[in-house]
């Protein structure tokens, strides 16, 4: 079989859910048997999000090989089952950047480079590459962003021309816009989707599928209406309704048989899909039997995308708990005194502190790891929620006052958390952190080791500070456990204290390999536990 392009854009507004809905397609022709790919476009300069801040970007999910990626290559992972890597995705950064050294190598042989041929060919090579690295049946290409956008344009023309490089049997083209509902005239409103999509053929791209993201199913006279003035056959037109559960979506897209659709339209011979195990998991998360409550320290709460996969690893792991997810959004920056911790702290069921960067927020985080141990509150500690774990401990239980990480303080004498070595000489910040997998050594009899039920295993980081090795003596003495720790036994991986019900927490980002059908061992401990002690 001919590798099958699927491009799927966007239109009207951002934020409609792209990134879910190319996962659910994805899932869908995985069901069938299909090697399926994801990839993710990313029309900014940036060459990966890497550098950039939180509010900005949401989260940075970081990949087995190490890339810092879109936030959608989360979803991917997740709806696929699979782990992805750097080639799955790209950014204009990193278009330019390749075909500019290209030109300085002298390879474009006295040519003039332009957009169009040479700009658009490597953006058509990143996608081709892509089906012939990996064999696959399959490569499913988002290209972020509004369609109208200035810097989406290059993208969308590679797109366009891989139509005409590869036949209407091997590609197909899903544009998914937003139908919104006016409550003044009571009724929804094709018009942006029109507009949508005339841009959309303007620049030669006729949609094949329209996914249209409503607050509640469509009548058929306005699918009637969408399908005339966009040019698209009626049962194309497909709802995508507003759900409680993302992970519903794909149900719902096969419900209005979008994924035959594909199929025929792919010239796609197949039985019926296996979609048990994902019907039973929505089954599950839409009716648990018990609430657990989970309060989230950090410093970027008020944009929730910045703790995306740790939202979906605590969801997987409370479904797999048989338990509806509640989250308080703690924000550590506010977390000054006794009341505040109570008023944050007193009523949930287990902690978690998560990752981040620079000094604000981190004393009240450390407030948060003391409240945690002393009133034994299940407490879950993330990069720097191990890193203020560790501070916590040589503060108050080592005596070491005034104890630090030197990313907050570089004249601290307890530097318990500090640079590695050989992250001091760097002077570039893009993609110089410890990414990717690492493998960790688990000790026996630990916590640790309970929770993977293995003696070894491999998990994502990102972070350049680490635990000290000079204090490891000291704080063991007095009881911090590093119960999980690099193969040569040099870098702490996770840290743990006994006589807790649960007081655990790791360098490294087990959010990044939880799966709907597969949570991770530590979120699933942490929930389990959170409903057992309280
Ligand atoms: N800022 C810390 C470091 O660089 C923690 C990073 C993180 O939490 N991802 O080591």
């Amino acid at each position: 079989m001919d590798t099958k392009y699927i491009f799927v854009t966007g239109g009207v507004v951002s934020s409609l859910g792209k990134g879910i809905a190319t996962s659910s397609i994805g899932l869908l022709l995985k069901s069938y048997g299909l090697n399926v790919t994801l990839q993710k476009i990313d029309p900014y300069i940036n060459v990966d999000p890497g550098t950039m801040n939180p509010y900005q970007h949401g989260e940075v999910f970081v990949t087995q090989d190490g890339a810092e990626c879109d936030l959608d290559l989360g979803h991917y992972e997740r709806f696929l089952n699979s782990s992805l890597s750097r080639e799955n995705n790209i950014t204009t950064g990193q278009i330019y950047f390749s075909v500019i050294t290209k030109e300085r190598r002298g390879e474009y042989l006295g040519k003039t480079v332009q957009v169009v041929p040479h700009i658009t060919n490597e953006i058509k090579s990143r996608i081709t590459q892509l089906a012939d690295s990996n064999n696959v049946d399959v490569v499913i290409t988002e290209v972020g962003g509004t369609v109208g956008d200035i810097e989406g344009q290059p993208f969308l023309e590679a797109v366009r021309q891989m139509r005409l490089d590869y036949g209407k049997e091997n590609t197909m083209y899903i544009h998914l816009t937003l139908v919104p509902f006016i409550k003044a005239a009571r009724e929804f409103k094709t018009k942006p989707t029109q507009h949508s999509v005339r841009e959309l053929r303007a620049i030669g791209i006729q949609p094949d599928i329209l996914l249209c993201r409503s607050d509640s199913w469509l009548t058929a006279d306005e699918r009637k209406k969408i399908s005339l003035f966009c040019n698209v056959p009626i049962d194309a037109v497909i709802d995508a309704i507003d759900v409680e559960c993302i992970y519903e979506i794909p149900l719902i897209f096969r419900q209005q048989k979008l994924d035959q659709m594909i199929l025929a339209s792919l010239g796609i011979e197949r039985d019926e899909p296996d979609l048990a195990e994902w019907e039973l998991f929505v089954q599950k998360a839409k009716s648990p039997s018990r609430v657990v409550e989970i309060a989230v320290c950090g410093k970027y709460v008020e944009l929730r995308d910045a703790y995306k996969s740790i939202m979906e690893a605590l969801y997987h792991a409370a479904v797999a708990n048989d338990a509806r997810l509640k989250l308080k959004w703690i924000d550590s920056d506010r977390i000054e005194d006794e009341i505040a911790l109570e008023n944050a702290l007193g009523m949930v069921n287990g902690i978690l502190v998560p990752g981040g960067f620079g000094i604000r927020g981190v004393e009240g985080k450390i407030r948060i790891v003391t409240y945690a141990r002393n009133r034994k509150k299940p407490y879950l500690g993330l990069c720097l929620g191990m890193q203020c774990m560790v501070i916590e401990y040589a503060r108050h239980v080592c005596g070491m006052k005034g104890a630090n990480s030197t990313e907050f303080d570089d004249s601290t004498i307890y530097p318990v958390i500090d640079l590695l070595p050989g992250q001091r000489k760097i002077k570039n910040m893009g993609g110089t952190m410890r990414l990717g997998n690492y493998p960790c050594k688990l000790e026996a009899h630990s916590l640790a080791r309970k929770i993977y039920a293995k003696n070894m295993v491999e998990e994502r980081h990102r972070h350049r500070y680490e635990v000290n090795p000079k204090y490891i003596k000291r704080l063991s003495e007095k009881g911090l456990i590093f119960s999980g720790r690099s193969p040569n036994g040099k870098l702490m991986e996770i840290a743990e204290v006994r006589g807790h019900p649960f007081f655990i927490s790791t360098q490294f980002h087990p959010e990044f390999t939880s799966r709907p059908l597969a949570p991770n061992p530590v979120f699933y401990h942490f929930i389990k536990s959170s409903l057992e002690t309280f």
